[in-house]
């Protein structure tokens, strides 16, 4: 049954939750197929539970202007088949996220957003207020949106792509758009190199929102050096859902070939008790090959003294494509460590204020930026990889 999880004490991880299975299946962008397909696969996690004006807000990943065959957006036809959904159960939809950059409604028009739901009686809006929430320790209080501690029932609807900072971007991560605006880079720059820290902070927002249900659209994904415009489209045709979205990411690592350990954000789960080693996936995907993850090595190693140093010299890093690059300054805007300056038409990084979080990949509208092993680096790592393969 859906039904609102509000703001609920960090204990109180429901055990449906916990026990949830994670339905797969095989699907394509055609409408046709794709709502009967999400009609049915909401109603087999969830119940019926929205009934006449059961407000229901939609939170799909809106991060950027982009088109749909990018893969960088929760694509339109997903969003409409959902809120047909909650419109048919006589619910009212609200359609929200607070993107990292660029305007909303160039988000819906370039998206293809308010073409898909044309006709459809929905209302669609940018998170504008933010209420302080209790996320625990260590964050403690902190700001997020107020829409969906409003709403009796989310519906975290997310994109299935890499993430050159956070290795995949998917269900959890997906409750970061919660945090409005410039909020984000504080957040990065707060967590600084430490990846864990920051996956925590992801693993408690999705643990205090706790969406009704999560569904992730990896029908075309982004592989490569996403989230953003780096990133490359691969055509998966795969939805996921699962009440609990740690369960959801699991099981798509799994299918993806990578062990879910690797992922900072299923670690933050582990450790809060908020997802378990066995689960039950119902559907019939078969593995993923060769999916291009990025390179994503430690920030922080070494004697203390020296991390610093390691870093600068030896951990991948931002690298811009000067015959790319045109100079438009977004990414010196954003990035929270103040490490980017023009320089000539393109720009240079400051690696020793550089903190590695990728937001520069993630907003650079042209797809400027990668990130880049140093020479060192690439050395080290190859010795140690052969090493261990013997
Ligand atoms: S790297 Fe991208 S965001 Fe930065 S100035 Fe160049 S085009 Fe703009
Ligand atoms: S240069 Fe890029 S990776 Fe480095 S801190 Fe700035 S936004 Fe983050």
């Amino acid at each position: 049954m859906l039904k609102k999880h509000k703001n609920r004490p960090l204990t109180e991880f429901p055990k449906e939750f916990l026990d949830s299975e994670v339905i797969v299946k095989k699907t394509s962008y055609e409408y046709n197929v794709l709502k009967p397909l999400l009609f049915e696969m909401i109603d087999s996690m969830a119940g019926v539970a929205i009934t006449k004006q059961t407000r229901v807000l939609i939170k799909p990943n809106l991060l950027l202007p982009a088109r749909p065959e990018r893969a960088i957006l929760t694509h339109p036809l997903v969003v409409k088949a959902v809120a047909e959904y909650v419109k048919n159960k006589g619910g009212d939809v609200l359609i929200s996220d607070s993107p990292a950059w660029g305007s909303f409604e160039k988000i819906l028009k370039i998206g293809g957003y308010h073409k898909a739901l044309e006709g459809l009686d929905v209302e669609l809006k940018e998170f504008k207020t933010s209420i302080p929430v209790d996320i625990g320790k260590p964050f403690g209080s902190i700001e997020l949106a107020k829409d969906p501690f409003e709403a009796d029932v989310v519906i975290n609807l997310a994109k299935l792509k890499t993430h050159s900072q956070m290795l995949l971007t998917l269900g959890v991560k997906n409750l970061f758009g919660c945090v409005i605006g410039l909020k984000k880079p504080e957040w990065h720059l707060r967590s600084g190199v430490d990846r864990d820290l920051f996956a925590g902070l992801l693993a408690q927002i999705y643990q205090t929102i706790l969406p009704s249900i999560t569904i992730v659209d990896g029908i075309l994904a982004l592989e490569g050096q996403g989230p953003g415009k780096g990133g490359t489209p691969r055509y998966l045709g795969l939805l996921i859902g699962s009440k609990n979205a740690f369960t959801a990411d699991m099981a798509i690592c799994r299918l993806l070939g990578l062990n879910p350990d690797r992922l900072p954000t299923h670690r933050s789960g582990k450790r809060l008790g908020l997802v378990k080693d066995a689960i039950d996936v119902v559907g019939d995907a078969d593995p993923i090959n060769h999916f291009a993850f990025p390179l994503l090595g430690s920030l922080a190693f070494g004697p203390k003294p020296f991390q610093g140093l390691i870093r600068k010299h030896l951990v991948q890093r931002p690298a811009v494509n000067d015959r790319i690059c045109r100079a438009c300054g977004d990414c010196l805007q954003f990035c929270p460590a103040k490490a980017i300056a023009p320089d000539g038409k393109s720009i240079s990084f400051d690696y020793d204020r550089c903190i590695r979080c990728y937001c520069c990949i993630e907003i650079c509208p042209h797809g400027a930026i990668r990130s880049a092993e140093t020479l060192p680096g690439m050395l080290v790592r190859r010795f140690f990889t052969e090493n261990r393969s013997h």
